[in-house]
C-alpha cells in the first residue's frame, strides 16, 4: 500500500479513536436544567444587573466577530494565494533561503502576519474591557502580556516548526506518520509543562495563606480523595476584576487555582462551591481527557492535512509544489484555521457537558445549592457575563453553561434531594 493509502487508514483509526474517546470520556448525558427554572433565575436576578451585561457582550461581539473574520480571510489570503510563500522567501533569503531559516522564521512571520491584523481587534477588545471596570492593567500591562505570550508563542512555535520539516526531511515519504506521533506528543508535553513554566511568565502563584478557609477547601478534596498537594492563589488582580478557578496539569504538575479576586469578592462558602467544582475536574480525570482528546486530534490534524494538502489544485494556489515544503507553511495554516472555526461549536459543546458535570459534582461534594447559586450570581456580576446569552453565540463558543442553567442546575438539584 502506498504512504496516501496508509494516511487514508491512519486517519480513519484516528478518527474512531477520537469518536470512542469523545463518547466514553465526555458525560453527553448532562442532569436536567429546567427551562422553566432557568427563566425564573433570569427574573431573580437585578435588571439593571443584566442589562449592564448584555451592554457589555453587544460591545464586545462586533470587534469578536470582525476579527474571526478578517483572521479567517488574511490566513485563507496567506495561504490560498502565493502571499504566504513569498513571505517565507523573504524570510529565508538574508540566510542564503536555507531551510531552517525558511521553516523557522519564515513560519513564524506567516503567524506574526496572522496575528498582527488581528491586533487592533485585541487592543478595542481591552478599551471595552476598560471601559467597563473589567481589565485593571492599563495599556501598558496589556501590551507587556501581549509581548509576553508573543514570546512564548515564538519559542512553542520555534521547537514545532523545527521539528515538524526536520522529520519532513528525514522522511519524505512518511512525514505524516512521524508528524502526527510528535504532534500528539508535544500536546501531552505542553499539557505537563504549560502550568509549571508558561502559567508563571503571566501571574505570581503563591499558596494559599493558612486559614479556615484553607483547611476547609484541603478537608474538601481529602474527604473527595482527590490528592491536591496545595490551593495556589493567582495574583489575577493585577490585569483584571474577574473572578475564576481553574485547575490544570495532571500527575505530578496538579494544582488548584483560585484568582485573588475570587477570595476577596466572594464568601467562604462560594469559595467552597468553586473549589468543589475544579475538584469535581480533578476527579473525572477532564485534564487528562481533553489532553488525550487533544493529542488525538493533533494526530489527526497532521495526516487531514498531509491528505488536504497534496491536492493539486491547493498547491497550485499556494504556489508551492508539495505541503511538505517550508515555503508551504500558509497553506497549512490556513487550513487549520477553517478547521479551527469549524470544529469551535463542537469542542464547545464538549465543554459544556464536562462543565455541567462538575457543577453537578460541587453540588453533591459540598450539598449547599444555596451557596452554589449564589457563587453563580457573583460570577455573573463581576464578570459581566450574559446570563442568557443569545442562542447562535452560546452554541458556537460558550465553554460553559450559561448562568441561568447552572441556577436552574442547582434548584433542581436542591429539589431532588429536599433542601
Ligand atoms: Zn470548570
Amino acid at each position: 500500500m502506498s504512504p496516501r493509502g496508509w494516511a487514508l487508514l491512519t486517519l480513519a483509526g484516528l478518527g474512531v479513536a477520537l469518536l470512542v474517546a469523545a463518547l466514553v470520556l465526555i458525560p453527553w448525558q448532562r442532569p436536567p436544567a429546567p427551562r422553566a427554572d432557568q427563566l425564573a433565575a433570569l427574573r431573580d436576578l437585578p435588571t439593571e444587573q443584566v442589562e449592564r451585561a448584555r451592554q457589555f457582550r453587544s460591545a464586545l461581539r462586533p470587534g469578536g466577530w470582525t476579527a474571526l473574520g478578517v483572521g479567517l480571510l488574511v490566513a485563507l489570503a496567506l495561504g490560498l494565494t502565493p502571499l504566504g510563500s513569498r513571505l517565507i522567501e523573504l524570510a529565508g533569503r538574508p540566510f542564503g533561503d536555507h531551510w531552517i531559516a525558511q521553516a523557522v522564521l519564515g513560519g513564524l512571520a506567516v503567524v506574526l502576519v496572522a496575528d498582527l491584523v488581528t491586533l487592533p481587534f485585541s487592543a478595542w477588545r481591552h478599551s471595552v474591557l476598560t471601559r467597563y471596570g473589567l481589565a485593571t492593567n492599563g495599556w501598558g500591562g496589556w501590551a507587556v502580556d501581549l509581548l509576553k505570550s508573543y514570546a512564548v508563542s515564538a519559542v512553542i512555535g520555534a521547537v514545532a516548526l523545527l521539528g515538524f520539516y526536520t522529520v519532513v526531511r528525514l522522511a519524505p515519504r512518511w512525514w505524516w506518520a512521524f508528524g502526527a506521533a510528535g504532534a500528539a506528543t508535544l500536546v501531552v508535553l505542553l499539557s505537563f509543562v504549560l502550568p509549571v513554566l508558561v502559567e508563571p511568565v503571566f501571574n505570581r502563584f503563591t499558596p494559599m495563606e493558612p486559614s479556615p478557609l484553607r483547611s476547609q477547601l484541603m478537608e474538601l478534596a481529602e474527604r473527595d480523595a482527590v490528592p491536591v498537594r496545595d490551593v495556589l492563589v493567582a495574583d489575577a488582580s493585577r490585569r483584571t476584576r474577574a473572578v475564576n478557578a481553574y485547575v490544570s496539569g495532571f500527575g505530578p504538575t496538579r494544582r488548584v487555582v483560585v484568582y485573588d479576586n475570587l477570595l476577596r469578592e466572594a464568601t467562604p462558602a462560594e469559595v467552597t462551591a468553586v473549589v468543589a467544582h475544579e475538584l469535581g475536574h480533578a476527579r473525572d480525570r477532564d485534564v487528562l481527557a481533553g489532553t488525550l482528546t487533544g493529542a488525538l486530534g493533533a494526530a489527526a490534524a497532521v495526516v487531514a492535512l498531509y491528505l488536504i494538502g497534496s491536492w493539486p489544485p491547493l498547491l497550485r494556489l499556494a504556489g508551492v509544489d508539495s505541503v511538505a515544503q517550508p515555503r508551504a507553511f500558509g497553506l497549512l495554516l490556513a487550513l487549520v484555521t477553517v478547521a479551527g472555526l469549524v470544529f469551535a461549536p463542537v469542542q464547545a459543546l464538549m465543554s459544556r457537558r464536562v462543565e455541567a458535570r462538575a457543577d453537578a459534582h460541587a453540588l453533591a461534594l459540598t450539598g449547599d445549592p444555596a451557596a452554589f447559586e449564589s457563587m453563580q450570581r457573583r460570577l455573573s456580576t463581576v464578570n459581566l457575563s450574559d446570563p442568557d446569552p443569545p442562542r447562535w453565540e452560546y452554541l458556537y463558543s460558550a465553554s460553559h453553561p450559561s448562568t441561568v442553567e447552572r441556577i436552574a442546575a442547582a434548584r433542581a438539584y436542591a429539589r431532588k434531594v429536599g433542601r
